[in-house]
């Protein structure tokens, strides 16, 4: 099967030819670990996901290796910690900030279905040469000015975008435009206004490692072209991030690289998702109008926010709500009730054939629909049909733990309501109705809405 993928640098689809069959290389842009993700920074973690999922369905599972790093050196992290743990020596109140922050992400992120990824390096181990020779930043940052592509000033390493003739192809700006575009003065040291940070200079209190440019610490940008050479070479198949990811960071991580590798190209297919949103603009910590992944898992089970985000084709931007989400939950009761006891390892071709088209998800839950539809009347669809959902990240729980996982996401206990249902039946069989009626409107205030048939009582939590 042919497997098509969107490149935003080519600026079209096309097939999807591996470098090496036997080891398909990704690397996607991680979270920065100074405070809880949202559930817009969950998008391009679930889409990188399916993508990863797929590729091992159609290269094997030992054929691919994925790397998302940890980006635990910037700058809003050393301001976290300075307020979080104002009384202990700087480097211990970051330690502490980034690993609690990193285990969220690790629960968050598994709770909504996805698999680990292959190698997840953290910054920090990159800065400098390493005992096991794999690359990192300060000899790429060497490398880079031995090769005419940087300088320093005023204190700052830099790179020097003129020294590239093709700065600009991955975002479609030229340089000219650049400059007649800014706004800010040009900083005064810089050679080109587009020129950015490699290396700068930290003071005391701030994080830093001895360096050939003395005591400091690494731009950003770097630090990808770091940890994706030191586990997938200096040219890899996909790489991977949101669309706000295009100018400057990969841009600069293409610049970078290539320069520091001399080659012509960092990585074959660049890919983008889109903003998740809020009533039309971008969830972002800056507008305040987000919601975290943990908040959204207090609500709804994982496979609810999974499936809700996979609606939408992963380029398109997703409108985020509640109706959304009430539609997801309902689609899955329906999946759990069809196949959840269902065996199966061989998925639905139309499921995989959806996929191998630019990941089409929309068009992979249309023919789940199908399948769902055929699945009633025949063992060989239902088991395609939990085989498929299985595959990408659902059906991951018995169809008795779905509901209680269900009700519990949703701040009730099962247990108390089961039990207090049981007592109004048994007043209503006595013909206490007050105390019948008291029962439903404590049902009622814990947001419990029942329905009397005559097969019995059954339950289910308003919204
Ligand atoms: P950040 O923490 O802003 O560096 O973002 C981490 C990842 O989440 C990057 O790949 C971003 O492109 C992505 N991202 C951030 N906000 C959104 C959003 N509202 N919708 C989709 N992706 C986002
Ligand atoms: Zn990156």
């Amino acid at each position: 099967m042919e497997l098509r993928l969107y490149d935003t640098l080519t600026r079209e689809k096309r097939v999807f030819a591996p470098l090496d069959r036997n080891n398909v290389r990704m690397y996607v842009c991680g979270p920065t670990v100074y405070d809880f993700a949202h559930i817009g920074n969950a998008r391009p973690v679930i889409v990188f996901d399916v993508l990863f999922r797929l590729l091992r369905h159609l290269y094997g599972a030992d054929h691919v290796t994925y790397t998302r790093n940890i980006t635990d050196v910037d700058d809003k992290i050393n301001d976290r910690a300075a307020r979080d743990f104002p009384g202990l020596p700087l480097n211990e109140a970051i330690r502490k900030v980034t690993e609690k922050t990193a285990a969220q992400f690790h629960a968050d992120v598994t709770a909504l279905g996805c698999l680990m990824p292959t190698f997840e390096p953290r910054a920090t181990d990159f800065v400098l040469p390493r005992a096991d020779g794999k690359a990192d930043m300060v000899t790429l940052i060497e490398r880079l000015t031995a090769r005419g592509h940087a300088y320093e000033a005023n204190g700052e390493v830099l790179f020097d975008t003129r020294s590239m003739p093709d700065y600009g192809e991955l975002s479609g700006r030229k340089l000219e435009e650049q400059k007649a575009g800014a706004r800010v003065a040009v900083d005064a040291h810089k050679k080109n206004p587009a020129d950015f940070v490699l290396w700068k200079q930290s003071s005391a209190d701030e994080p830093g490692w001895e360096s050939p440019w003395g005591r400091g610490r690494p731009g950003w940008h770097i630090e990808c072209s770091a940890m994706s050479a030191a586990y997938l070479g200096d040219v890899f198949d996909i790489h991977g991030g949101g669309i706000d990811l295009i100018f400057p960071h990969h841009e600069n991580e293409i610049a970078q690289s290539r320069c520091a590798h001399g080659t012509k190209t960092m990585a074959n297919y660049w890919m983008h998702n889109g903003f998740l949103e809020v009533e039309g603009q971008k969830m972002s910590k800056s507008l305040g109008n987000f919601v975290t992944i943990n908040e959204v898992l207090a609500d709804w089970p994982g496979e609810v926010a999974r499936l809700n985000m996979l609606k939408t084709h992963y380029r398109s931007p997703i409108d985020w709500t509640v109706k959304g989400l009430e539609e997801s939950a309902k689609m899955l009761d329906d999946w759990y009730r069809v196949a959840a006891d269902m065996q199966g390892d061989r998925p639905a071709d139309a499921v995989i054939e959806a996929l191998a088209d630019d990941l089409n998800t929309p068009q992979m839950i249309a023919s789940l629909h199908g399948l769902r539809g055929k699945a009633a009347g025949n063992e060989r669809d239902r088991s395609e049909f939990a085989a498929s959902l299985r595959l990408f990240g659902f059906l991951s729980t018995s169809a008795a733990a779905w509901k209680d996982r269900k009700q519990q996401a949703r701040g009730v206990d099962t247990t108390q309501i089961d039990g207090l249902i049981s007592e109004r039946t048994a007043a209503r069989a006595r013909k206490d109705f007050k105390e019948s009626d008291r029962i439903r409107d404590q049902l009622a205030a814990m947001g419990v809405v029942i329905k009397d048939s005559k097969d019995g009582t059954t339950w289910e939590v308003a919204r």
